[in-house]
């Protein structure tokens, strides 16, 4: 079986590179030329635990190559996935320029019947208008070839990306006819050891259950955010009314951790797009108006506090961060509320010294330039730092040396966004510790 996967970010690489890794042939393509000569030379553009190996391995074997050349990637192709970009337009919907670009490319030049599987994150509706372009597309050139659309919305999470394509939960597919459903079965049989896995259903309700995924998550993350500040009013404390919440099965114990505030490429955009899908039809999605005005708000709890202790004018003062992705174990700065904190700081008048294990060069490039001194180590960020901030809980930050942070900062205060400090032991350390709803 031959695919084409459209789009070489953190989703069609991972699905491309996973593809081949079952025996199946994968032509990805992007229109970033340079994106496709840095990974023909084994270079990857993201960081993703475990997906350089994968990559180089199936380039090497032939089963997966990297072009620019859609029209001719998708010559024998069964199936052609778009997993491009659709990043949120002026009015917070989900602009769909570059996935009906790849659409309308698929229809000038396909020569065959084939599937095309929409894997980016769409607005319901968004099937119906990559067909009509396709169709438009096969109309002027006067073609009746047939094809068929499906939407295959991907739930791997960034930082375990590769483990989660290759085990999924679920799969969803939504599909219209039999054709597709049957080629979509065989594509997937390969990550079906452990049982089926695929939930088949119609394109409509495929493309709102990925949004519905995503908007579920945040509300958890938003409803144990407003928890904890309340806590923090009323002298509870949030870690463990989280414990204690989390042990009941109906709540689960998993995005109930209180923190800094979610970021990333798609909680912020997907929350906005489907408020605004909700909208053009009349309906005002309300819990996920809040949810999304809460998460603003979380983002600068940090540096209020910071202010607190310090006083609202930091000038000449020196903050070390620790973590700048919006996650552990990914260099995606996308959304990060690290931009949010560092803007803060120095619109007070202090300095950053930031480090993160992956992310520096992202953050340096894209997000906060030289708004920030980037270090060599945790430690070498804390010389003459007037106190910490932990912002990403990467795992190399949560055993630190505390003696020897004690001497390098400047004062013993550490304000921890995600609450992975003992409060009590920092305390016999000497330091002040501030958590999320502690
Ligand atoms: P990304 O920005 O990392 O990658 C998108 C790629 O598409 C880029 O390399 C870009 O050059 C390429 N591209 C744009 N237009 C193109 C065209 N016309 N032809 C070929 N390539 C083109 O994006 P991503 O994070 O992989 O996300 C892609 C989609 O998947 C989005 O809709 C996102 O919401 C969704 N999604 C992302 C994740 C995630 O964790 N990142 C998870 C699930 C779903």
């Amino acid at each position: 079986m031959k695919i084409t996967v459209v789009g070489t970010g953190y989703v069609g690489l991972v699905s491309g590179a996973c593809f081949a890794d079952v025996g199946i042939e994968v032509v990805c393509v992007d229109i970033d030329q340079k994106k496709i000569d840095k990974l023909k030379n084994g270079i990857m553009p993201i960081y993703e635990p475990g997906l350089e190996e994968i990559v180089v391995r199936n380039y090497e074997s032939g089963r997966l190559s990297f072009s620019t050349n859609l029209g001719e990637a998708i010559q024998d192709s069964e199936v052609a996935f778009i997993a491009v970009g659709t990043p949120p337009g002026e009015d917070g919907s989900a602009d769909l320029k570059y996935v009906l670009a790849v659409a309308d490319e698929i229809g000038k030049t396909m020569s065959d019947y084939i599937v095309v599987a929409t894997k980016s994150t769409v607005p319901v509706t968004t099937g119906c208008k990559v067909k009509e372009a396709i169709q438009n597309a096969l109309d002027k050139r006067k073609s009746d070839l047939p094809f068929a659309v499906a939407s295959n919305p991907e739930f791997l999470k960034e930082g375990a990306a590769v483990e989660d394509f290759l085990k999924p939960d679920r799969i969803v597919i939504g599909v219209e006819e039999e054709r597709a459903e049957e080629i979509m079965r065989r594509l997937y049989k390969p990550f079906q050891l452990s049982g089926d896995r695929i939930i088949y259903m119609d394109i409509p309700s495929a493309e709102m259950t990925k949004y519905t995924a995503n908007a579920m998550l945040a509300t958890k993350i938003s409803f144990m955010n407003d928890i904890a500040n309340l806590c923090e009013l009323v002298g509870a404390d949030a870690n463990m009314v989280r414990a204690g919440i989390g042990s009941d099965p109906r709540i689960g114990n998993k995005f109930i951790y209180p923190g800094v505030g979610y970021g990333g490429s798609c909680f912020p955009k997907d929350v906005k797009a489907i408020i605004r899908t909700a909208k053009t039809y009349g309906y005002d999605l309300r819990v996920l108006q809040s949810v999304e005005a809460v998460n603003e708000d979380q983002k600068h709890t940090l540096v209020k506090k910071v202010k607190k202790h310090f006083g609202d004018d930091l000038s000449g003062m020196t903050f070390a961060m620790w973590g700048l992705s919006f996650k552990p174990n990914t260099d995606d700065m996308r959304e990060a509320p690290a931009i949010v904190m560092i803007n803060e700081l120095r619109a007070a008048g202090a300095k950053v010294k930031a480090y993160d294990p992956i992310a520096m060069e992202e953050a340096k490039e894209v997000y906060v330039g030289d708004k920030v001194t980037y270090c060599d180590d945790a430690y070498d960020a804390c010389v003459d730092a007037d106190a910490l901030l932990l912002v990403t809980e990467w795992s190399e930050f949560r055993m630190p040396s505390w003696s020897a942070l004690g001497k390098l900062l400047t004062n013993k205060v550490v304000f921890d966004g995600r609450n992975i400090y003992d409060r009590k032991y920092l305390k016999e350390m000497g330091f002040e510790h501030y958590g999320i709803g502690i």
